[in-house]
């Protein structure tokens, strides 16, 4: 029985609830209750479930107190266990209050992924047995962020993966939408939290979800939006705790068109300034070849060249790769006579988002207006297709996207789904 034929495709509904969701007992319940009247309305319900609460990081902090870099295999085999506690204690729930459900550790689902413990990616999911107990009229828990490799072993699918899981889970099930449960009401224009006029987004495209997210707008794991824009799964995010209809994901052919969506704003990053008064030009190759070395993801890049062949080049990183940057530039700095760097780790980094910036021109001589109106220095700036990101000076980051929020008029946007 194909159950992705038509008759049975709007049945299986996927929905993830994130650890605050399952925190204590008490909200266990709660989400227990929205898992069961899904069910009540005839649906088949396959609900993912990340770790109670802080259980990840908890268990994180333990492992580190028996050994500065754990063994990897050790590590995903004792991380897994968080979710195994969350499915097992709400499948008791739910059978106590009549509702027969199984929980599903990730291998029991079907979930093969690669051997990159930590990191693992999904190389198929053989949904046999969530079939098999979903046809049997049961309630399917799934234990988020795990599955088990070829080698037989358990990995997990890098932090906040249980969005993954649940994604996966949708697109070869057929799902009719994939339901993301948190503590937030949906996405917002800007971050509710240091910004009252930021407005709930009731429509938002993969790609401009994937700009804000990968920007710092932490909601949902960046990989997972990713597998949901490739296999068209229809999201939505929700608050777990409230009656609302949160923010749906969708494809941009399926939405209006609209200069911007959103603001996001990073803190965590650094920009590095290098002067080069060498003739030597191998230099900024050299730079770049062995801070790739070292893993570390250079964004904004901006490069300067004066009449005398002086060369200077700015580039941002994320704080956490600082280290490893300064160890870089410090060895080329002893070495080269001409060479010399600083850090200015005062600086923040706005990303404008919308899928209509490329076809709207003047949507960045907007941007510099309004900024420069209001006196924000640009140290530097980059577009693409769907972003404008500027970085200013850290202590004026909240002033500036409330600037741009208002220069947007992003309090009154209203957009509709035309698909
Ligand atoms: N429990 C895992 C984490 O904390 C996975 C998840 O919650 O999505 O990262
Ligand atoms: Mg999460």
């Amino acid at each position: 029985m194909p159950v992705n034929s038509t008759k049975n495709k709007n049945k299986i509904i996927v929905q993830k609830y994130g650890g605050t969701s399952v925190g204590d007992i008490e909200k266990m319940k709660i989400v227990a209750g929205r898992i069961i009247s899904e069910r009540d309305r005839g649906k088949q319900v396959v609900a993912v479930i990340s770790a109670m609460g802080k259980t990840t990081d908890e268990l994180l902090a333990l492992a580190r107190q028996v050994h500065k870099t754990p063994p990897a295999r050790e590590m995903d085999l004792l991380l897994s266990v968080g979710e195994q506690i969350s499915i097992t204690l709400l499948s008791m729930i739910l059978n106590t209050l009549g509702y027969p459900s199984i929980s599903l550790l990730g291998y029991q689902a079907g979930i093969r992924t690669d051997g990159q413990f930590s990191n693992a990616r999904i190389e198929n999911v053989d949904k046999k047995n969530i079939l098999k107990h979903l046809k049997t009229g049961k309630i399917v828990l799934v234990a988020g962020f795990q599955g088990i490799s070829r080698e037989g072993e358990i990995t997990t699918l890098g932090r906040g993966g249980s969005d993954l899981t649940a994604v996966a889970l949708a697109a070869i099930l057929n799902a009719d939408r994939c339901e993301i449960y948190t503590d937030v009401d949906g996405i917002f224009t800007a971050d509710p939290r240091d910004f009252k006029k930021a407005r709930l987004l009731s429509f938002i495209s993969y790609s401009e979800m994937l700009e804000l997210a990968s920007e710092g707008a932490q909601i949902m794991q960046t990989r997972a939006v990713e597998v949901a824009r490739k296999y068209n799964v229809p999201l939505v995010i929700r608050n777990t705790f409230k009656k609302n209809s949160g923010t749906w994901i969708m494809g941009d052919e399926k939405l209006e068109k609209i200069v911007i969506t959103g603001i996001a704003l990073d803190k965590q990053i650094d920009q590095i300034r290098i002067n080069d008064y060498s003739k030597e030009t191998e230099n900024f190759l050299n730079i770049f070849g062995k801070l790739a070395e070292e893993n570390v993801n250079i964004k904004i890049i901006v490069q300067g060249a004066s009449s005398n062949g002086n060369k200077s080049i700015s580039f941002l990183v994320s704080n956490e790769n600082l280290d490893s940057v300064t160890r870089v530039l410090d060895e080329l700095q002893s070495r080269r006579k001409n060479f010399f760097y600083e850090v200015d780790q005062d600086v923040a980094k706005i990303s404008i988002v919308g899928s209509g910036i490329a076809s709207t021109p003047g949507t960045a001589y907007r941007v510099f207006r309004a900024l420069l109106e209001n006196q924000i220095p640009i140290y530097s700036i980059s577009t693409s297709e769907i972003k404008i990101a500027c970085v200013v000076p850290e202590d004026l980051a909240e002033t500036t996207v409330a600037i741009l929020h208002d220069a947007f008029g992003l309090e009154h946007v209203k957009r509709r789904k035309i698909a």
